[in-house]
């Protein structure tokens, strides 16, 4: 075990995000490859919008994902509580020896206060900002306001203008990004209802639990001159950041955590039949490749090859088309009984299973689902690939079909295909095959009328899944009625 600690704090409110997960990931790539620990913690400070449903899923969906923590809430450990709720006492304790020191101080103002504040500074022609009017109040001031009932928040003693300076935050991806003092204001370190910000709290965290490396989403770039502040103002030593590129949809355009489209959200991808090392792969592809440019990518190659400095500083796009092609890869590859079974629920869903299919029932749907997934991205597409073998015949054009029927030696094909099935002593998609290229040697008419009407008659399509195996899955008795019944229609 090497020394580097790292972590994944997500805040449970609201279901897991895409690119929270690729965070969760690019760090657990990183622990693995060091030989260091992954450490989970909950970041629930945000009282209003985190539940426990929120939590549950996180952990779910990382499970789901194969993405194992040596340390948290889930498994603990020997820096918990791993759950931010169950550490207020120690960012009291912190808390209180900031405003000790004089580095941080109570704040009374109200809501509209601040509003007005910040009005007068824009209309001044400067960012809004606090002002650091409660820096200097007198024991009366304070008492006023307690008489009034007014909760304070703590703010923290961001250097003044007048003693403005560079803070520079090294990060392994972006370089030296240098942020002056003068554009933060006295921040919010304690809200009003006890609880700490996440600026604080997460200063503490990764300082008590002595973690090496933050690695996290490029939206906390700014947040970090922040937090070295108060690493600063604790005596701290602070850890190694490497803020990853965003994540933007096809159009460029954020990938969003609340919208109504919650097409960003991991559980989406799991209920739509995603697999998870399909998932797992592109996300580790999503601002960082190898450099062999290798797209299938085991987690084994993925930790091997996997290097924190080669992540990308542009922002990565979202390809859904990519994930698809992906998917239906893995999903081709994958041990068949496995996507049986989990094509399983997908069916029932469709109406075309009601119990779980055992015995011959199962083999036949292995046949089904050993088609069906040649031509899917997910599972969730197999009923409508399978449709044709769970439901009653339907044709796509009747009026068309039955032209197609009565066409010259469509009858004669029908009839000698009939035979040769009967005839077969081995039914297999193989011996089918060779029935078809007996078809074309032996009858006196064009390749045309041999496959195309055969598939009309025996799927009401066009086009579809390959004959051979549409008629073993079909089995010898479907065949012959479908044919049969296509002949009845050209003799109508
Ligand atoms: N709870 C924060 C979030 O989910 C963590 C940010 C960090 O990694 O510092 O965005």
């Amino acid at each position: 075990m090497s020394n580097i600690r790292l972590r994944f704090p997500p805040s449970p409110t609201g279901r897991i995000h895409i690119g929270n997960m690729r965070t969760a990931l690019f760090n657990w790539l990183w622990a693995r490859k060091n030989n260091g620990k992954l450490i989970l913690r909950i970041e629930d400070t945000d009282r209003e919008r985190s539940t426990e449903e929120f939590e549950k899923i996180i952990l779910q969906e990382m499970k789901w994902l194969g993405l194992d923590v040596d340390e948290g809430v889930n498994v603990g450990g020997d820096y918990g509580p791993y759950r931010q709720s169950e550490r207020l006492d120690i960012y009291r304790r912190y808390v209180d020896k900031l405003l000790q020191e004089n580095k941080a101080y109570y704040c009374y103002c109200t809501p509209e206060e601040l509003d007005q504040m910040r009005e007068e500074a824009r209309d001044k022609g400067g960012a809004p900002r606090y002002n650091g009017r409660c820096r200097h109040l007198t024991p009366e001031e304070v008492e006023k306001f307690k008489a009034e009932g007014r909760k304070p928040v703590i703010r923290f003693k961001v250097p003044l203008p007048e003693e403005a300076r560079d803070i520079v935050v090294k990060d392994r991806i972006r370089g030296e990004v240098v942020f002056n003092t003068s554009v933060l204001d006295d921040f919010v370190i304690f809200k009003s209802d006890g609880m700490p910000t996440y600026n604080f709290a997460v200063v503490i965290d990764d300082a008590l639990m002595k973690i090496t490396d933050v690695i996290r989403g490029e939206d906390h770039l700014s947040n970090t001159p922040k937090q070295l502040l108060i690493y600063e103002a604790l005596g701290f030593k602070p850890p190694r950041f490497a803020h990853l590129p965003l994540i933007l949809d096809e159009n460029r355009a954020k990938l969003k955590k609340r919208s109504d489209d919650d097409a960003a959200y991991i559980g989406e991808y799991r209920e739509k039949g995603y697999l998870p090392e399909a998932l797992f792969n592109f996300l580790a592809l999503l601002g960082w490749s190898p450099k062999n440019e290798q797209e299938i990518m085991s987690r084994e190659e993925l930790i091997k090859a996997f290097e924190l400095d080669e992540v990308n500083k542009s922002a990565a796009i979202f390809d859904i088309d990519k994930l698809n092609w992906l998917n239906g890869k893995y999903i081709r590859e994958a041990d068949l009984k496995r996507i049986v079974d989990l094509s399983i629920p997908f069916l029932k869903k469709a109406g075309f299973l009601e119990d779980e299919p055992t015995g011959e029932k199962y083999e036949w749907l292995m046949r089904v689902i050993e088609v069906a997934r040649t031509g899917v991205d997910y599972l969730a597409q197999i009923p409508k690939e399978v449709e044709l073998f769970f439901t009653e015949l339907e044709f796509e054009d009747k009026e068309k079909a039955v032209k197609e029927f009565k066409e010259e030696g469509v009858e004669l094909v029908f009839t000698v295909l009939k035979e040769e099935l009967e005839a077969l002593e081995e039914f297999n998609p193989g011996t089918i095959n060779k029935i078809f290229n007996k078809l074309k040697k032996k009858l006196p008419v064009g390749a045309k009328t041999i496959y195309h009407p055969v598939r009309l008659a025996l799927t009401g399509m066009n086009s579809g899944p390959e004959i051979k195996n549409v008629i073993y899955i079909l089995g010898i008795e479907e065949v012959k009625k479908r044919l049969d019944n296509a002949l009845k229609l050209a003799a109508e």
